[in-house]
């Protein structure tokens, strides 16, 4: 909603640091904003110092005003257009080697093939040899693992994730592509959080440690120690975009409260999870001696 801008001072300076930001194809920047947040606690006193140290002046310190960054480059980097997203075709599973290209067919260059890619360039760190612009491969991390997140940035090839379902929200045109990234999370700070992202985070937060906690530890579950879970997180993506995104929004159709109020806690819960795998990566990258678990407040 455009009025939050004008509201809140914070997403005024936001959105003058991060302009034009694109419509459409990724959580909105408060999303992104909000994973972060949820993310920055559990990072441990090194991965922070290394975080800090990557990230740009402009960023004040803070990871979590550069997450919607790669949505604003994804225009001047058009090869990177593709790494915010998977498409399956019209199934409802995902598989790396049919599905994680981008439309010349080039394998990896999708969300979960990116995640991987700038974790591992981010290895590098504080390595000599290393070629890589590291303040880059964490802006990208850091805004990937959010999309990977959103159901429908792993959706159907045919209606691109849901942007070509056109659909009212409440009364507003718009499409369901937009409803997950934006309108869902902007109609639940207007109604429950005073329009402020920070007291939605508290909330998110909250419901972490108090009735998702028996979950968390599953949810840092991963095989590949090293590398990352981005294939699982993006399986669980397609399947939550079936059972909910897709499901009882035909093209056309309104969606509003009976919608809102079942799928809002899997919007939440998503956020909540992105946040904590980031501080996962992030601590695996940089500091692998403390990394097993994510540490609680
Ligand atoms: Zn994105």
């Amino acid at each position: 909603m455009e009025f939050l801008s004008l509201r809140l001072p914070v997403f005024f300076l936001l959105s003058v640091l991060i302009a034009k930001a694109p419509f459409g194809d990724a959580w909105g920047k408060e999303g992104h904003i909000m994973a972060c947040k949820i993310a920055e606690p559990y990072l441990t006193e090194k991965t922070l110092k290394a975080v800090v140290d990557l990230l740009p002046e402009t960023a004040g310190g803070e990871l979590s005003t550069i997450c919607p960054w790669a949505d604003t480059v994804r225009f001047r980097y058009r090869w990177s257009s593709p790494l915010h997203y998977i498409n399956t075709p019209g199934v409802c599973n995902y598989k790396y080697s049919r599905d994680c290209h981008n439309s010349h067919g080039e394998a990896g260059m999708c969300v979960a093939g990116a995640i991987n890619n700038y974790t591992n360039q981010l290895y590098g760190y504080g390595n000599p040899s290393n070629q890589y612009n590291l303040t880059e491969s964490l802006m990208f991390l850091a805004h990937f693992v959010g999309d990977i997140h959103q159901p429908l940035h792993v959706g159907f090839q045919d209606d691109e994730g849901g942007n070509t379902i056109i659909v009212h929200w409440y009364r507003r045109k718009t499409n369901l592509h937009h409803v997950w990234d934006s309108s869902i999370i902007e109609t639940a700070m207007r109604d429950y959080y005073d329009n402020d992202l920070d007291t939605m985070v508290e909330g998110i937060k909250l419901n972490i440690t108090g009735g998702w906690a028996e979950d968390v530890d599953n949810w840092q579950n991963c095989q590949n120690k090293r590398a990352t879970c981005a294939n699982d997180y993006a399986e669980e993506s397609i399947k939550l975009a079936c059972d909910y995104a897709y499901k009882d929004a035909e093209q056309n159709s309104t969606l509003e409260d009976d919608y809102f109020f079942t799928r809002l806690p899997t919007v939440k819960k998503r956020i909540a999870q992105a946040g904590l795998r980031l501080a996962l990566i992030l601590n695996r990258i940089f500091d692998s001696e403390n990394s097993q678990q994510i540490q609680s407040y």
